[in-house]
């Protein structure tokens, strides 16, 4: 399927590694000259831009944090002149208060290519209808999709997130081919579909552009089977530019790393070491051509794998897995490790259950409590208070055959969990408020 840019989407390994020293050296320099955070941070580390003579250097360099980036807020880590920005997006604000992304022309630019290259690796061609309903208020989601099926040359609709009724009705009307959005999102479109009385007969999609949160296989299958579609995944964070910083080919085997405009490290989160090529850890990215806000080792908090390997595709970009999860995802029940992904993989295979659901966890003497409340399907709702019970019972024991905790599960009315229309909020943390 369609290779956006050939020339750097399959370039040899060693011609890259060449392409990003030059890049990084560049960006060093500008970000040591222009940015007092990382000129401190430098001379305190006793390393100056000379001193990156090959990518192995790159460790000698200082992380930046998203602390960094809420202290610097709004402009302090501005690598331009204000008047050189044309654009601010803003992240989500999943994790606490919002961080900027700002943009040079060129940086926009930047994202709209980044973007073609993950929709057209996707299979999205210039007579394809793109149906964006990723937020676009601040949120990168909406306009990195737009941008990019604008480049291919697609028609690209800005729908924007929410009114669910009127998006299926035009996506029916406009013969949309791609649908793009959060994968919860497009759970809930689906239903919606099919609550309207059509099926995936009655529309003419092929393809999903699914990001911005975790979503597991099983959910993808789920996806597919209900719109009739190809679900992909692309990933991106507003620090570093917004979707699309990788993206996934028709071999559906892992995200491409536009490695050209952002080197990726995974390290180990708690000592900071570079681990190996195949190990577990949290991604660090260092942006090498972006003008306005080039961040260094930027630590996403996200934990996925890395791998190498020439891609059946032909891409030689480098691949990530799916991410399982940020760090502070990741919740810490009686010590230990929790991940939501873990209970999205048990509900998503488990019959007469729908893939809604809500984790809730607070501290009651001391203990903490683990409820995982989770919808009936309105397909598998039964009148028989046994059958209920027993399927209490067997999600019970898989929970706790994933976990390694038991969890109190509590099956709920079909419809009676919020409908997400953009990042899902599936952990409710009281132990923060005691
Ligand atoms: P935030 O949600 O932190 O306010 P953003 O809206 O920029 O900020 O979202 C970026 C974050 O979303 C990433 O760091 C990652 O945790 C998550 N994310 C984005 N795409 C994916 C994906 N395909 N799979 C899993 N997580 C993703
Ligand atoms: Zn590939």
């Amino acid at each position: 399927m369609g290779i956006w840019n050939k020339k750097y989407e399959t370039m040899s390994r060693s011609e890259l590694e060449q392409v990003q020293l030059e890049r990084l050296q560049k960006t060093v320099k500008r970000v040591y000259d222009n940015v007092e955070m990382y000129r401190e941070r430098m001379d305190k580390a006793g390393v100056k831009p000379e001193d990156i003579k090959t990518l192995a250097d790159l460790a000698k360099l200082p992380f930046t944090t998203k602390d960094d980036l809420r202290d610097q807020y709004p402009f302090g880590l501005l690598a331009v002149p204000l008047d050189e920005v044309t654009e601010i997006h803003a992240s989500s604000g999943t994790t606490g208060k919002q961080v900027i992304g700002p943009m040079t022309e060129n940086d926009v630019e930047l994202w709209a290519e980044i973007a073609a290259r993950s929709l057209a690796a996707m299979g999205v061609e210039k007579n394809d209808v793109v149906h964006t309903s990723y937020g676009f208020g601040l949120f990168t989601g909406g306009f990195g999709a737009h941008y990019g099926a604008r480049k291919i040359g697609a028609v690209a609709i800005p729908m924007s997130s929410g009114n669910s009724k009127r998006q299926i009705k035009f996506m029916k009307d406009l013969g949309s081919t791609y649908l793009c959005c959060t994968p919860s999102y497009a759970m809930s479109l689906a239903e919606v579909l099919y609550d309207m009385g059509y099926t995936k007969d009655d529309i003419n999609l092929k393809g999903g552009v699914f990001g911005a949160e975790p979503w597991t296989e099983e959910m993808r299958k789920e996806i597919e089977d209900k719109l009739g579609i190809k679900a992909y995944d692309i990933y991106g964070l507003t620090e570093i530019i917004g979707p699309g910083v990788s993206y996934e080919c028709t071999e559906q085997a892992g995200m491409h790393i536009n490695e050209d405009l952002f080197i990726p490290e995974i390290i180990n989160p708690d000592t900071g070491e570079v681990l190996p090529e195949g190990s577990m850890g949290e991604l660090v990215f260092t942006c090498i051509t972006k003008e306005a806000m080039p961040l260094i080792r930027y630590r996403t908090r996200d934990l996925c794998v890395l791998t190498k390997e020439t891609c059946k595709c032909g891409r030689t970009l480098a691949r990530m897995a799916k991410p399982v999860g940020r760090t502070d995802d990741m919740l810490i029940i009686r010590g230990v490790n929790v991940f939501p992904s873990q209970i999205e993989e048990v509900l998503m295979r488990t019959d007469g259950v729908a893939p809604y659901y809500q984790i809730v966890v607070d501290r009651v003497n001391n203990k903490d409590t683990l409820d995982i409340l989770i919808e009936l399907s309105s397909f598998g709702m039964s009148d028989e208070v046994k059958d209920i019970e027993a399927l209490t019972r067997k999600l019970s024991a898989e929970l706790l055959s994933m976990l390694g905790i038991k969890a109190n599960v509590k099956l709920v009315e079909p419809k009676s969990i919020t409908r997400s229309e953009g990042k899902a909020v599936r952990v409710i943390d009281n132990r923060k408020l005691h």
